[in-house]
């Protein structure tokens, strides 16, 4: 399922949205929580692609996975840290597992939103719908080209283009919302702008390209260098404008893209979302046995759930503690991006050995001395705690409790705003609906699961 950054940590982490003040590290040790966290639930997979970050294949076994009740355990341990988070169950090919609707369901239960990434080759009819019967809300699959000679040799499978282009329509018949990402190659840049029309096509809720960092089977891999991945990013940046209330265009594992949105679209809906590095600080990666690291780019260990509670590691871990409180250096730290870039963490590790280096798969070259950090033009609220001027009833706010953390506070300041402006004294379930159908986002033809609340989602605990 994935790109080197695989579905996994690509699924649906086109949403960070967490503001902070990024002048101040110590700021990330006091308000750290995992909103999102991506799962290598295996790392069993029919396919075996060149890039993959985690070496999946069909040779694994199962046994080095975390059984069902051990993944149960762990969802209690991660609920009990951030009880609304948004967990993309990912692999290897995540679908390989016959008890992933029961996690799906378990966490779904107990507060999570969950999405799958998934290479798509498995999504039938019925798995589909036994997906959104056990809560899952959304999908990322993987199109590396729209040309099967590219996408199959890539990802070592025969016929794997068709089947996850039948994927795709059947998502859209089930109304099951998507994303596509890929990893943007030498092979398939010329491709960027029609994967990106195809997209919005067939109605995915978001793009993300990825950049390829050089871990797992993508060791010894080369990308498209400092200069190419600029220009990329810059094309990136004119696509993210073009397609602007239609479908959401990032980049990941290049934060640099902000740098460009900053220059040059300040009206750009990105300088919302929390676009600085979020590992170790609103994200975190488990591996199929239990391992917890930063990233899914990241090998690092920060701790073993067979040993330690996921709470602990992640107050605790010295892993954590660095990239929370830790300066980072070479040319980043001086950089005026930092705020809103800051480079790639797993990227830094995978060349230099440490994660707080510099990002070396950058072109810009700061100016010498420390430089003041710049800001988005516009005040950031993605992120923020709810804070209620008004009275909600029962239903409304249960409706925003079922909002992913990371979005809920955003969420209810623009409800707010909306019923004070329309004179509404109190919020009601038809006040949010209207919302709904007023947002003046990125996302105004439809409104995607992360801003609608979880959908059938039987709440176990809350
Ligand atoms: S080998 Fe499987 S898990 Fe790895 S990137 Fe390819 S589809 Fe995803
Ligand atoms: S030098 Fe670092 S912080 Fe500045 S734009 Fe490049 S990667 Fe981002
Ligand atoms: S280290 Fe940060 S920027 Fe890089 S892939 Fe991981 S989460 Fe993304």
């Amino acid at each position: 399922m994935g790109t080197h950054v695989g579905e996994s940590a690509g699924a649906l982490d086109a949403l960070w949205y967490e503001p902070r003040d990024e002048s101040s590290p110590e700021h990330d040790a006091a308000t750290a929580i995992p909103h999102v966290i991506a799962w290598n639930l295996t790392r069993r997979c029919n396919l075996a692609c060149a890039h993959c970050y985690i070496s999946a294949g069909s040779w694994h076994a199962q046994d080095e996975e975390l059984g069902t009740n051990e993944c149960r355990r762990v969802i209690d341990q991660i609920l009990e840290t951030s009880p609304s988070p948004l967990l993309i169950l990912s692999g290897g090919e995540p679908l390989v597992r016959e008890d992933l609707e029961d996690i799906a369901r378990y966490a779904t239960a107990g507060g999570a939103t969950v999405v799958v990434g998934t290479n798509g080759t498995g999504l039938t009819d019925d798995r589909i719908s036994s997906l959104m019967r056990a809560g899952v809300q959304g999908v990322a699959l993987s199109i590396d080209s729209l040309d099967a000679r590219y996408h199959d040799r890539f990802r070592h499978g025969e016929g794997a283009l068709e089947d996850t282009l039948a994927a795709v329509d059947r998502l859209g018949e089930h109304g099951l919302d998507f994303l596509v990402q890929f990893t943007i190659t030498k092979g398939n840049r010329d491709e960027l702008d029609a994967i990106v029309a195809f997209a919005d096509e067939k109605g995915a809720v978001c793009v993300n390209v990825y950049f390829l960092v050089e871990t797992g089977r993508g060791e010894g891999m080369h990308g498209l260098g400092p200069d190419g991945n600029d220009e990329v990013l810059r094309r990136l940046t004119e696509l993210q404008r073009e397609y602007r209330g239609r479908v959401m265009i990032r980049s990941k594992c290049q934060p640099q893209l902000m740098r460009h949105v900053y220059e040059r679209d300040a009206e750009s809906p990105l300088l919302h979302y929390r676009t600085r590095c979020p590992c170790g600080v609103q994200y975190c990666r488990i591996t199929p046995d239990g391992k917890v690291t930063p990233c899914p780019y990241m090998p690092e260990v920060a701790g073993d759930l067979g040993a330690r509670s996921f709470g602990e590691i992640w107050r605790e871990s010295k892993v954590f503690k660095l990239l929370r409180e830790g300066d980072v250096g070479g040319k980043c730290g001086r950089c005026e991006y930092r705020a809103i870039c800051g480079g790639c963490r797993a990227r830094a590790h995978a060349i230099d050995g440490d994660f707080l280096a510099e990002d070396p798969d950058c072109a810009y070259e700061p100016a010498v001395g420390v430089a003041t950090p710049v800001r988005p033009a516009r005040a950031i609220t993605y992120g923020d705690a709810p804070t209620s001027r008004l009275a909600w009833d029962a239903e409304a706010e249960a409706r925003l409790a079922a909002i992913p953390s990371f979005v809920r506070g955003v969420v209810a300041g623009r409800v707010e705003k909306y019923a004070s402006e329309a004179g509404y004294e109190r919020v009601t379930l038809d006040v949010m609906r209207e919302v709904r159908e007023t947002m003046p986002v990125d996302f105004s033809k439809k409104v995607p699961f992360f801003a609608r609340g979880r959908r059938g989602a039987q709440t176990r605990r809350h």
